[in-house]
């Protein structure tokens, strides 16, 4: 049983880890990965790695959240044993900080339906958990995970890779050109679409830009990120921070434009986090998100051998474990 899968993101990477984990119902399993950029480099790479149940302008419980972070949490754990370093920060919470009514009264409703997760903070709480931040109140997110999204895409590969799966680089221009394999499963994320094949999927596609800053000095590194209408995340190493992001419609250029970048993020982070001012911008990193309508991703079969798998939008983490594992098991 010869297995093709296009795209080496979140999606592509966890289907093939579903797999290797059904061995016994593929006969002979050989997993060809094919990505058109290194592991690491493509959307999944740059995500920010805000992951929790709670993202969404009005903050409500994402459909399928808990099953989606219970099947996640077990990849994270994966690729960091298989790392031997953790791939997601120490220090476990979210603040979202509300920034005028509307937030108030979504964040307290939620506060309020998901006692066990969340909690309401007044504004000098906030300041405990944020210091430097805007005084404002906030919902916190007991349970809000930052993942370094390009060091957890390493561990899972390595984990992928020890039990033989292949990776070539290389770019699929048609279905065509995996004809030879018994499956092909494309989890090309929001490029899905681009496949002649596929060019009627139901996605659209969202340009999101992302800004790489340095820290301001004298001020103390954040322990958990901030989120408002905005997003603000340490890095890794913990010198820079990330802020995004942009939300783009209508466009096709997968270029960077650092001014549009910065009109739409900028103002709203000095807003959410006033110290920012004195930062600089070291970086730019733009991708498309693939939505879908009902703002769940999804799975189709395209023919008697050729699965689609993508739809994952702004909440790659959340989904991306969960739906390799129903799709593996469509498979099956
Ligand atoms: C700026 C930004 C910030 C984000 N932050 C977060 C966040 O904090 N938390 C979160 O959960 N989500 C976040 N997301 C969303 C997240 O990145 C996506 O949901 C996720 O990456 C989708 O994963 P995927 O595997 O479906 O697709 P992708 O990550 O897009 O992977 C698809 C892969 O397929 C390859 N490919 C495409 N076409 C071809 C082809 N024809 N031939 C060969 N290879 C091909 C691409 O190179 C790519 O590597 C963010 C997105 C953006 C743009």
């Amino acid at each position: 049983m010869r297995i093709a899968i296009i795209g080496a993101g979140f999606c592509g990477l966890a289907v093939a880890w579903h797999l290797l984990q059904h061995q016994q119902d593929f006969p002979d399993l050989k997993i060809h990965l094919i990505d058109s950029k290194e592991i690491g480099h493509g959307v999944s790479g740059m995500a920010a790695g805000l992951l929790h149940l709670y993202s969404g302008a009005h903050s409500k419980l994402n459909r399928m959240g808990h099953e989606g972070l219970q099947e996640t949490l077990k990849l994270l754990h994966l690729a960091s044993h298989t790392l031997g370093q953790s791939v997601t920060a120490q220090d476990i919470g979210i603040l979202r900080l509300a920034l005028n009514e509307e937030q108030i009264l979504d964040f307290t409703s939620c506060a309020q339906r998901y006692p066990q997760d969340t909690e309401w903070l007044d504004a000098s709480s906030s300041q405990k958990i944020a210091p430097g931040c805007a005084h404002a109140p906030g919902l916190w997110i007991k349970q809000g995970i930052t993942v370094y999204s390009a060091l957890y895409l390493q561990g899972l590969w390595q984990a992928c890779a020890q039990q033989g799966v292949q990776f070539e680089q290389r770019h699929i221009a048609s279905l065509k050109e995996t004809e030879h394999f018994d499956i092909t499963i494309v989890t090309a994320g929001a490029d899905s679409k681009r496949l002649p094949e596929l060019n009627t999927l139901p996605i659209n596609v969202v340009k999101g830009q992302l800004l790489e800053m340095t820290w301001p000095q004298e001020v103390p590194a954040l322990k958990y990120p901030l989120n408002s209408h905005v997003y603000l995340t340490m890095t890794e190493t913990r010198t820079s921070c990330f802020v995004g992001a942009t939300y783009e419609r209508n466009t096709l250029d997968e270029a960077v434009h650092l001014e549009v970048a910065m009109q739409e993020i900028l103002p709203k982070a000095y807003q959410l986090f006033p110290p920012l001012q004195q930062a600089q911008v070291l970086n730019c990193y733009a991708g498309f998100r693939a939505t879908t309508p009902q703002h769940l991703p999804f799975i189709k079969r395209l023919s008697a051998k050729e699965w689609v798998l993508t739809g994952m939008g702004s909440k790659g983490l959340l989904y991306h474990a969960l739906f390799a594992k129903k799709l593996v098991q469509q498979l099956k």
